[in-house]
């Protein structure tokens, strides 16, 4: 008996506890996400009587509303730039731009908490939320169209301006900072700009549909220290050069970067009877490494592809400039409405120079429309290379024009020396030649480009420039 009466009261508050329980209680497994540009934010659900609540005042600030609590009236204001709604305790009734509305549960006060039923959420906060949110009993997302909103210059860093951060991948070479942005526009700032003073001294940006590649060229007596995130602001610091870049420094050639073009499902030309642009510089492009190996013992060959896969122009140019002391060789065939029209053209890295040019460098730089996800391509800009910038000009103009001259023995239609701003040319901070081994429109060419023999030629002939180019480098930095 003695034992019965103390054990009673214990069973009464476990009984209360569990009440008490099953009356609230934070659903841990049950979270409502939040995902705003892939930040995400999981927020706490609270079970009362079997209806999911979410704290307002957390979920409001969490969605960057502005929001108003006037507890006298027991009212709950939200605001956005859209739209606003006025809520009430223990009421389904809510105003929303004016009109009366009701919802299937209402917002409850509880523990000073302002609780309001996730079921309701869809209904309120797609008006308080921009068109782009897609919205849940579980979570919201909301994906920000990022966008460069300014540029700013100081004396020693340069700061870019977003909407909001987006994720980006940085790429430095001597003089320029690459930066490849995912997903970003811009917002009427100039995209391109060129000048002989300040830290500033050229910015372009090539920028299709969703993604830019931004090319920021600065005072050759700077040199990039770090880069800091405050805020949707991406600051880079510089401090000055203790060694300037000249060409002078003994700088000897350790890489030679082969890009055999295209690839994947991006074929590039295609002959009359079907030759496809990118088996052919693959096959060219393992043979010209098998000659550099062979002949040069201290030098690396990196192949941006070595098999039939897509590499998008962004990865070979970022694995490119892993590579210092390196000379860039992208191998490609030509294609021309002139079925007639046959031989070797070189390019190196401008503004293009003539129609011709112009051409080529627009149907080789077609292979960015493959990085776009949708069908609109009409927003490519390319804004060409800084002449005047480019340090290794003299040295890419010398390397293609000794390769071309080895066309020219060998070839009976050599077609000459071209500039052309190709994109994948671009941003290499190294001497670099794009060769257009042959024409792919021709049906004579397309014959011999199936055959061996003439791979090998082509193989040959630009490993000779190369040869040349090499030596002639070793002497001048002697
Ligand atoms: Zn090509």
């Amino acid at each position: 008996m003695k034992e019965n009466k103390v054990e009673l009261p214990s069973i009464l508050i476990s009984i209360f506890i569990l009440a008490l329980l099953s009356f609230t209680f934070i659903n841990a497994n049950n979270y409502y996400t939040i995902n705003i540009n892939e930040n995400i934010d999981s927020l706490a659900l609270y079970n009362i009587d079997n209806i999911d609540y979410i704290d307002l005042n957390v979920f409001v600030s969490a969605l960057n509303l502005k929001s108003f609590f006037k507890r006298t009236q027991e009212s709950f204001r939200i605001e956005s730039d859209n739209s606003y709604a006025i809520l009430s305790i223990n009421s389904p009734f809510y105003r929303q731009d004016g009109k009366i509305y009701k919802m299937p549960f209402s917002p409850i006060y509880y523990n000073d908490l302002m609780l309001f039923p996730i079921y309701s959420i869809k209904q309120i906060f797609s008006k308080l939320l921009s068109s782009n949110a897609s919205i849940d009993n579980h979570s919201i997302t909301i994906k920000e169209q990022c966008i460069i909103k300014k540029i700013i210059e100081n004396k020693k860093s340069i700061d870019i301006v977003f909407n909001h951060l987006p994720k980006y991948e940085t790429n430095t070479t001597l003089r320029d900072i690459i930066l490849f942005i995912n997903k970003c526009g811009t917002d009427n700032i100039i995209l391109s700009q060129k000048k002989k003073t300040g830290l500033l001294r050229a910015r372009e940006i090539i920028t299709d549909n969703n993604d830019i590649t931004f090319i920021l060229t600065y005072d050759p007596k700077m040199k990039l220290d770090y880069i800091d995130e405050k805020g949707d602001t991406l600051k880079l610091f510089f401090k000055e050069r203790q060694t300037q870049p000249s060409g002078n420094n003994t700088m000897e050639i350790k890489t030679i970067i082969i890009d055999a073009g295209h690839g994947g499902k991006d074929p590039g030309a295609i002959g009359p009877t079907g030759l496809k642009e990118k088996i052919v510089v693959l096959d060219i492009s393992f043979r010209l490494k098998e000659l550099i190996t062979a002949n040069f013992k201290n030098i690396k060959v990196i192949m941006t592809r070595t098999t039939d896969k897509y590499v998008s122009l962004k990865d070979r140019t970022m694995l490119a400039n892993k590579y210092p002391n390196a000379i860039f060789i992208s191998i490609h065939c030509n294609a021309s409405h002139n079925k007639n029209a046959k031989g070797a053209e070189m390019y190196f890295l401008s503004t293009a120079k003539t129609d011709w040019a112009r051409a080529v460098e627009e149907r080789e730089n077609a292979s960015l429309a493959f990085d776009i996800s949708t069908e609109d391509k009409k927003g490519l800009d390319f804004i060409l290379w800084d002449l005047a910038q480019n340090e290794f000009l003299k040295e890419s103009s010398h390397l293609a024009e000794l390769i071309q001259g080895n066309f020219e023995i060998n070839t009976k239609n050599p077609r000459g020396l071209n500039q052309a701003g190709f994109y994948v040319l671009k941003g290499n901070y190294m001497p670099a030649v794009l060769v257009e081994a042959a024409f792919l429109s021709n049906k004579e060419e397309e014959k011999l480009l199936k055959t061996a023999d003439f791979r090998k030629k082509i193989a040959k002939n630009i490993f000779n420039g190369i040869k040349k180019f090499l030596s002639d480098y070793e002497k001048k930095n002697q």
